[in-house]
C-alpha cells in the first residue's frame, strides 16, 4: 500500500518541492500530508502540485512550535499512522550575536530544535509500536561545522543532530530509521530576503570594525557562495527522496559534494585547529575569492569523502 509520509513546513522552498516530488511519484507510493503552520499561505503549494492535490497530496494545518496544534494534527490522521515524518520547518538567524536578542536566539531553537523534537515525540510511540518507520531531518552542512555570523542557527542544528544522533540507537532497535539530509547553500526566497535585509538592517551596540567584517567580507562571499555552489529546492527534494527509497539509509546525507572537505577537516584534525584556521584564512585572507579556494580544497581531498554525499540524480 501507499506510505503515509506527513512533511512540515511546506508553503515554501524546500518543504514545498518534497511534498510535490512525492506527491508525483509515478508509482503513486507516497499519500503526502503537507502541513504548514497557516493554510492561507497553500497557494504555491496547491498550484505546484497540480493534478496531485486532493489525491496523492493533502493539507493540514501544523505549527510545530505547539503542542496543542502538533497533537491536533497527528489526532487527524487516520489511527495515526505516519510511515515517514520529515521535520523541515526552520528558521535562519544570520548577524552579529552582540545585536541578537537572548528572546531571538529562543525563537530559533524553539524551531529548529524543540519544534522537531516535539514531533518525534508525538509520533514516535506509534512508530514503536508498530516497529517501523522512517523519521528524516532536515540539518544542514551547518549542523556539522560551524559558520562564522551564523552562530545560533548553527549550534540549533548542532544541537539537533545532538539529539538525534543519540536517538538513532533506541530507535533502530524499534526498527526505525532516522535519517538527517545536511545540505549546503539552497536557492530559495527566504535566503535572498535575509540576505537583503541583512545589508539593510543597522546594527546598534556592535562596534564597527565587526559590523565591517559582516558586511563588507562576510556577506559578499556568502551571497558568491550561494551563487557559485548553491543547489536547488528540487535537488534537496531529489536527494530526499532517495534517503526514503534506499534498502539501508544512512544516517548522515551530505546533498552537495563541495561541502565534504569543509566537513572533512572536522575529523582530520581533533583539535578544531585546522577547521578553525582555514575558515579564518578562508573569510579574512581570500574573502570574495572563497568559493575558487573551495574548489580547490574540494580537488584535494581524496574521493572516498566526495563519494559519501547523496546526489539528486
Ligand atoms: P523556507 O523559509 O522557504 O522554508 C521553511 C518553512 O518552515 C517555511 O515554509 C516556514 O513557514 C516554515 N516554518 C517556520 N516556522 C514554522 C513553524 N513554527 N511551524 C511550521 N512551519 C514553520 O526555507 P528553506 O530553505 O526551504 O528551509 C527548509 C529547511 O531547510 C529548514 O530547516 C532550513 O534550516 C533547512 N536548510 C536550508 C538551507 C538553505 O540554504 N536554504 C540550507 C540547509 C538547510
Amino acid at each position: 500500500g501507499q506510505k503515509v509520509v506527513l512533511i512540515t513546513g511546506c508553503s515554501s522552498g524546500i518543504g514545498l518541492r518534497i511534498a510535490v516530488t512525492l506527491a508525483k511519484d509515478e508509482k503513486k507510493r507516497y499519500h503526502v500530508i503537507a502541513t504548514m503552520r497557516d493554510l492561507k499561505k497553500k497557494d504555491k503549494l496547491v498550484e505546484a502540485a497540480g493534478d496531485a492535490y486532493g489525491k496523492t497530496l493533502i493539507l493540514l494545518p501544523l505549527d510545530v512550535c505547539s503542542d496543542e496544534s502538533v497533537k491536533q494534527c497527528i489526532n487527524n490522521i487516520k489511527d495515526r499512522h505516519i510511515d515517514i515524518l520529515i521535520n523541515n520547518a526552520g528558521v535562519g538567524l544570520l548577524g552579529p550575536v552582540e545585536s541578537i536578542s537572548i528572546e531571538e536566539m529562543k525563537r530559533v531553537f524553539e524551531t529548529n530544535f524543540f519544534g522537531v523534537v516535539r514531533m518525534i515525540k508525538e509520533v514516535m510511540p506509534d512508530m514503536k509500536k508498530r516497529r517501523s518507520g522512517h523519521i528524516l531531518v532536515m540539518s544542514s552542512v551547518m549542523g556539522l561545522q560551524g559558520v562564522v555570523f551564523n552562530d545560533v542557527y548553527t549550534a540549533s542544528k548542532f544541537a539537533m543532530e545532538g539529539f538525534c544522533e543519540s536517538m538513532a540507537v533506541q530507535l533502530m532497535k524499534f526498527n526505525i530509521r532516522l535519517s538527517m539530509i545536511e545540505p549546503g547553500p539552497v536557492h530559495t526566497e527566504f535566503e535572498t530576503k535575509m540576505m537583503e535585509d541583512v545589508a539593510k538592517m543597522e546594527y546598534p551596540g556592535v562596534d564597527a570594525e565587526t559590523v565591517r567584517y559582516f558586511k563588507d567580507v562576510y556577506l559578499p562571499s556568502s551571497i558568491d557562495i550561494f551563487e557559485a555552489m548553491g543547489q536547488t529546492p528540487d535537488d534537496i527534494a531529489k536527494c530526499t527522496k532517495k534517503v526514503i527509497e534506499s534498502n539501508s539509509p544512512r544516517f548522515r546525507n551530505l546533498t552537495n559534494s563541495l561541502y565534504t572537505p569543509i566537513v572533512a577537516l572536522k575529523y582530520a584534525d581533533e583539535t578544531g585547529g585546522l577547521s578553525v584556521n582555514t575558515f579564518y584564512n578562508l573569510l579574512f585572507n581570500f574573502g570574495p575569492l572563497m568559493h575558487i579556494t573551495m574548489s580547490i580544497l574540494k580537488c584535494l581531498t581524496c574521493s572516498c569523502l566526495r563519494r559519501r554525499t547523496v546526489s539528486p540524480n
